[in-house]
């Protein structure tokens, strides 16, 4: 049996100003795929799945995947959305796909780049089983379940089971392959939009919703079941919270099954939000705190899509008057070419920040010694290629600045001691995510701060200029019914 195997993942916040150009994706074709093996990615998964059966035959056709960011430029998208689709005109027919997304991303105009190309493909390869891949805060349309005959989320967060997600897709598609099975599925649609720690699914509340949901796939007649929370930054019209369950020609269990999720999920809705901090009172809690402080600056996560380009906790630092040591990530391309024009030993006064989101924030003057200055490249945790492009580390009396001139996650901490910083030896480390840095720190961080600070991510949804989302919407309005 002939198996066509792809990805097509971004995830966009559609408040950052800043557009995804086709440059940022990691782009691989054909074979080219074969190198993600040994990674934590689905690809890597569902490959050593399809590896354990003699009569499959893989054909790896194309991947493409970027940090999260801004909106796809149209043209980009277009690219993109084309070289997907040739390369499975130019393959199939095939006997099944099995096809990875993250599920949130957007370009200007299309708001649903995922379900447009599933359509394609399904017009491409027939009826065929095609089971789909997705992260848990992928936004889901009509199309993507229409086109889809089982659907597999992501059941960690912090994000862990990439690679589990690829297996578990791969065996249901493996499961249709072989049959008799005839995939039923039930989709409760809530309106909600969620955040904070209770999320966190090996200690929070959520945990619990997604137990159910292995129940369910690891139970008999069981297929891919999930909670898909949506990232709430996707300003598009299907934004939203969905629960979605598969299972074997057994309509009425989805239901049942679909509907005790949902009623948990909504019961649980205000303890789905992120108390937050102001900047002050952080800085404060840092300062009496004995070993690393670490402050969560989830507004402007990368890894959600944010721009990166905020100097809200550097400004708030130099207020205050600050004397530990801290090391700040900072999206800045001016800054980091000034840093290369004076080259390493030089000390050069600048602006900092605000070089992109310039609605939300303006630099600030800042002397800095240069260095360090890299290429920007290097290995993240997970085994992938991180591309920061040219990077300075700018050292000010106490604060070290790493300033990039691409975005990249800040949530593993080998983004820093790939450029010689070890986190451990600072007062204070600003991490640009809301929770997913929490299993690199946790075991060195004597405090986590989640900060109040203005970004394009902000965990403050009201904060937000909300204008595609359905309403009412939970938390933004009071009058939201499940
Ligand atoms: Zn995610």
């Amino acid at each position: 049996m002939k198996i066509l195997l792809a990805a097509f993942k971004q995830e966009t916040s559609s408040f950052n100003p800043a557009r995804m150009p086709y440059e940022m994706f990691s782009v691989l074709f054909g074979d080219e795929l074969l190198a993600l093996r040994g990674s934590n990615t689905e690809i890597a998964g569902a490959l050593d799945v399809f590896d354990g059966r003699s009569d499959i035959d893989t054909v790896p056709l194309y991947s493409a995947s970027s940090v999260s960011g801004g909106p796809v430029a149209d043209e980009d998208l277009n690219r993109l959305m084309d070289e997907l689709l040739t390369a499975v005109r130019n393959n199939g027919p095939a006997d099944g796909m099995l096809m990875v997304f993250h599920g949130a991303m957007a370009g200007e105009t299309e708001v649903d780049p995922e379900g447009h190309v599933l359509t394609e493909i399904r017009n491409i390869l027939g009826d065929v089983p095609i089971v789909t891949t997705f992260d848990l805060h992928g936004i889901i349309t009509d199309r993507l379940i229409e086109q889809s005959d089982i659907m597999v989320p992501f059941h960690t967060y912090p994000h862990i089971d990439m690679y589990e997600t690829g297996q578990r897709g791969a065996r249901n598609l493996l499961a249709l392959l072989d049959g008799p099975v005839k995939p039923t599925v039930a989709r409760i649609a809530l309106p909600m939009l969620v955040r904070g720690d209770e999320l966190i699914t090996k200690t929070g509340r959520f945990g619990r919703a997604i137990r159910w949901c292995r129940e369910i796939e690891n139970s008999k007649g069981g297929l891919g079941s999930g909670v898909y929370i949506g990232n709430p930054f996707t300003d598009v019209p299907d934004l939203r919270s969905n629960v979605i369950v598969f299972t074997d020609n057994d309509p009425k269990r989805a239901r049942d099954e679909a509907e005790r999720i949902a009623r948990y999920m909504w019961d649980n809705r205000h303890h789905f939000t992120a108390p937050l901090v102001s900047i002050r009172d952080a800085i404060r809690l840092a300062e009496k705190t004995d070993g690393l402080t670490v402050f969560s600056d989830a507004a402007d996560a990368t890894s959600s899509g944010a721009s990166g380009d905020s100097n809200a906790i550097l400004k708030g630092l130099f207020e205050h008057g600050y004397t530990g040591r801290a090391l700040l990530p900072i999206v800045d391309p001016p800054a980091v070419e000034a840093a290369f024009q004076a080259g390493v030993g030089a000390t050069l006064t600048l602006p900092i920040g605000g070089a992109i989101d310039k609605t939300r924030f303006s630099p600030v003057e800042c002397e800095g010694y240069v260095k360090l200055l890299t290429d920007g490249a290097y290995t993240t945790g997970t085994g992938t290629s991180g591309h920061a492009g040219n990077t300075a580390v700018l050292v000010t009396d106490t604060y070290s600045i790493m300033a990039t001139t691409r975005p990249v996650s800040i949530m593993d901490r080998k983004v820093f001691e790939a450029r010689g910083l070890d986190p451990r030896d600072f007062d204070l480390v600003v991490c640009k995510s809301p929770n997913g840095f929490r299993v690199h720190y946790e075991e060195i961080a004597a405090r986590i701060v989640p900060v109040d600070a203005p970004g394009s991510t902000s965990a403050n949804l009201n904060s937000l200029p909300y204008t595609q989302c359905p309403r009412p919407m939970f938390p933004l309005d009071n009058d939201a019914e499940m």
